[in-house]
């Protein structure tokens, strides 16, 4: 069998297309209309695939692993590529969050670090491990973020594609602990290092 991911990862870079591709402020629909032709994300063709995927998200489908790669890679060919793969990875993480119950996520941000925090951490690495293939785990006051087959990382030049696991991170951290600190790709599948691996601060922002 052909590998495969949780349809939320395809889900994510489409979401972000359309985001990113979505005018800011209240346009005149003449302007959709004109930018509908330029613009990938607000294409009937998108707007399709995004139902499709959203639909294997709730039946909980998964998609092929090919399937997510090559989108990666036509996100990669965009001049604004960081920018979408940045805009995916929080969409991402907020739909994970959102996935753990309501009152688990306010345990987490309301009793004392020393009882919340490893909750917060087993929920890191099952997301981590859901959707990023990958694993999370704490050394010393960081926590390290592994990812040995990353979807991303063959889809554009100088690593860009690492940004969507990065901003994954960094939001999660945010939401799971209120972190805020710096995320650091400390190693890189891009520069022969056999895994992409991150380490960020694993203490909330003061
Ligand atoms: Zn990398």
């Amino acid at each position: 069998m052909s590998p495969t991911v949780d349809s939320l990862l395809p889900l994510s870079f489409l979401e972000a297309v359309r985001n990113v591709d979505t005018p800011d402020d209240d346009p005149d629909t003449e302007l959709v209309a004109e930018l509908r032709n330029k613009r990938l994300g607000l294409s009937d063709t998108v707007y399709a695939q995004i139902r499709r995927y959203s639909d294997a998200v709730k039946r909980s489908q998964r998609t092929a692993r090919d399937e997510a790669v090559a989108l990666a890679r036509l996100i990669g060919r965009r001049p604004d590529a960081e920018a979408v793969f940045r805009a995916a990875g929080r969409y991402l993480a907020n739909e994970a969050y959102q996935g753990i119950s309501a009152m688990t996520r306010r345990v987490m941000l309301t009793l004392p670090s020393l009882v919340a925090r490893p909750i917060a951490l087993r929920h890191a690495g099952r997301i981590v491990t859901r959707y990023f293939n990958g694993t999370v785990s704490r050394v010393g006051s960081s926590v390290l973020l592994e990812v040995p087959s990353s979807v991303t990382i063959d889809s554009a030049p100088r690593s860009i594609g690492c940004a969507y696991y990065e901003a994954g991170l960094a939001e999660l951290l945010r939401l799971l602990i209120n972190g805020g600190g710096a995320v650091d790709h400390v190693r890189c599948i891009a520069r022969g290092e056999g895994t992409c691996s991150w380490r960020a601060e694993w203490r909330p922002l003061n």
